[in-house]
Parts: structure tokens; C-alpha cells; sequence
């Protein structure tokens, strides 16, 4: 029993960035709050998060840099819902969706 307390609490507490690519406006609020937050300046090019657009297919694509530190303020920031922040216990209890 407290083994499978100790394995829905530490559940509980991992994390998942999920992206959701097409409903990325570009606003690059992502990327900024991870530059001030780690390099206390707002510059794109310090982010963790890359956001590209493609401009023929009126797309933008988000890539994670390897230094990604996996804080989710990036996922916490976002106004559109194209990154979120999600439990795993969450995710398994609404099937993966
Ligand atoms: S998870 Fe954290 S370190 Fe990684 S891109 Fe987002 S804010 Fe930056
Ligand atoms: S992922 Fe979210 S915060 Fe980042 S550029 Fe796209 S819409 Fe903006």
C-alpha cells in the first residue's frame, strides 16, 4: 500500500511538455520568458525554444534545443494552448488524449 502511494504520488508530480504545432501563433512569449528567466535579458536567439515559421505553408515550427532545462515556464506562459504543461497521472486517467 504505501509502495503504491509513493508511485501515485511521484505520478502526480511528473511532467510532460506537450505541443500541439498548429495552434502556435508565433508570438514568441515561449522563447522570451525562457531567455529572462535564465539569461535575465529578452533575446530569442538565448532561448531553449526555437519558433521558425514556414512561410509557404503558413506554419511555425517549435524545436527544443538539447539545453532545454524541461521547466514547463515556457508550456505555463503560453497563450494558445500550443504548449502545455501535463501531469502524466492526468494524461493516463483522460486515456493519453
Ligand atoms: S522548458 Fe524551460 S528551459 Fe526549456 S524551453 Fe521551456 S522555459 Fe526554456
Ligand atoms: S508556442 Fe505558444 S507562446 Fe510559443 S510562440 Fe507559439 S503560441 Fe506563442
Amino acid at each position: 500500500m504505501c509502495f503504491l502511494i509513493k508511485l501515485l504520488e511521484v505520478q502526480n508530480m511528473a511532467k510532460e511538455l506537450v505541443l500541439t504545432p498548429g495552434k502556435c501563433t508565433g508570438c514568441t512569449t515561449c522563447a522570451l520568458t525562457c531567455s529572462i528567466t535564465y539569461h535575465n535579458e529578452f533575446n530569442l536567439a538565448k532561448s531553449h525554444i526555437r519558433i521558425r515559421k514556414h512561410d509557404v505553408e503558413g506554419v511555425f515550427e517549435i524545436t527544443f534545443l538539447s539545453t532545454c532545462l524541461k521547466c514547463h515556464r515556457c508550456a505555463e506562459v503560453c497563450p494558445s494552448g500550443c504548449l502545455r504543461s501535463v501531469k502524466l497521472l492526468d494524461d493516463i486517467q483522460e486515456g493519453g488524449k
